[in-house]
């Protein structure tokens, strides 16, 4: 572990340090340059709370030198990484707006969606073939059909298209439809043989946050992947469950920032599931954007009355163009394009 002190950090504080390490059960090492001073701690990391450390008066930055992640880390690769897809950059200056239906549910549906979106000016196309559904009664989803209804729509406006994988089995399918962008949902955070699987490939996937975990617990998921040689990974934050009921979930705008600084991978946001209503996509988006989102994922259906799935929280087209004049405003305040 090394502690970095802040240059003015007093001989107390520094005192401080190296006393709560000792009760740590950590060696110190204290070194003296000529700006500031360092502190290495080697022993065992997993006895130490960082975060005590981190509240002493004096203490700029905590770092371990063995995090649970690796290849995910921000010490791995200090500079942001921007993801290629298929020419649209994600994770760089540019934010980048994937919207569509929650559900592929017919070929009109999904052209009227491809072309509301590239009209708004968004770059991807969002769209679940195969849905996890709460109910085994509910519709399930087109399948594989719906993957290529999504190819065959995207393609006349240029646009990757992003779907959701629930089982490995499905995964030739994927492939053979060349899906661009694979999305684990919120309830395959934490299937480890899923999360292996698609680590095999190189596709970008975008990775949800488990409605109940933690942020180490989703930088772990995304290791899972990164571990097996793909490294294009996205995070996604949607929402966590709590005590409220006034909305779907709780949009954890905090852990954009914490993401941007914990991993060098591009962080979006989908305002659509936290909220679960229609009327409150704009605001949430706004302040994503503003907290250092890298994209959005949001719901639009041409006519959301009629949506099979989660019609209470997909935008009208009308909605989409107007957010995204909104979102420019946003952008531009904090120095970014969309
Ligand atoms: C979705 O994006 O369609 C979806 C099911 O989201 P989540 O996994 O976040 O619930
Ligand atoms: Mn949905």
């Amino acid at each position: 572990m090394i502690i970095i002190m802040t240059p003015k950090a007093t001989d107390e504080q520094i005192n401080a340090v190296t006393d709560k390490l000792k009760q740590f059960g950590l060696d110190n090492h204290v070194s003296r340059g000529v700006e500031r001073t360092v502190i290495g701690a080697p022993g065992d990391e997993n006895k130490v709370d960082k975060e005590a450390l981190q509240a002493i008066a004096g203490v700029e930055r905590v770092i371990r030198v063995t995090q649970p992640y690796k290849i995910v880390a921000r010490t791995y690769h200090d500079s942001d990484t921007v993801i290629d897809i298929n020419g649209v950059k994600l994770g760089g200056n540019q934010i980048q707006v994937i919207a569509g239906p929650c559900s592929v549910e017919t070929l009109p549906q999904m052209e009227a969606s491809a072309a509301a979106v590239a009209a708004a000016g968004c770059r991807m196309l969002r769209g679940g073939a195969f849905k996890p559904r709460t109910s085994p009664y509910s519709f399930q989803g087109v399948g594989v059909e719906g993957l290529e209804m999504m190819k065959q729509v995207a393609k006349p406006h240029n646009m990757p298209i992003v779907t959701e994988l629930m089982d490995v089995r499905q995964l030739d399918a994927f492939m053979e439809n060349k899906v661009d962008v694979i999305q684990i949902g919120t309830r395959n955070m934490q299937n480890f043989d899923l999360l292996k699987e698609v680590g095999r490939t190189h596709i970008p996937v975008i990775l949800k946050r488990g409605m109940s975990a933690t942020i180490k617990e989703w930088l772990m998921s995304a290791e899972y992947i990164a571990a097996g040689g793909n490294h294009n990974i996205i995070f996604c934050e949607r929402g966590v469950r709590t005590f409220e009921t006034y909305y779907r979930n709780v949009l954890d705008v905090t852990a954009i920032p914490v993401l941007k600084r914990e991993t060098h991978l591009p962080v979006i946001v989908d305002p659509s599931h936290a909220g679960g209503k229609a009327w409150m996509v704009p605001a949430l988006s706004r302040a994503a954007v503003a907290a250092g989102a890298d994209g959005l994922l949001v719901e639009m259906h041409p006519t959301p009355c009629e949506a099979w799935c989660d019609a209470d929280q997909a935008i009208s087209p009308e909605e989409l163009n107007k957010l995204m004049g909104e979102l420019k405003i946003t952008a531009e305040a904090i120095g970014r394009t969309i």
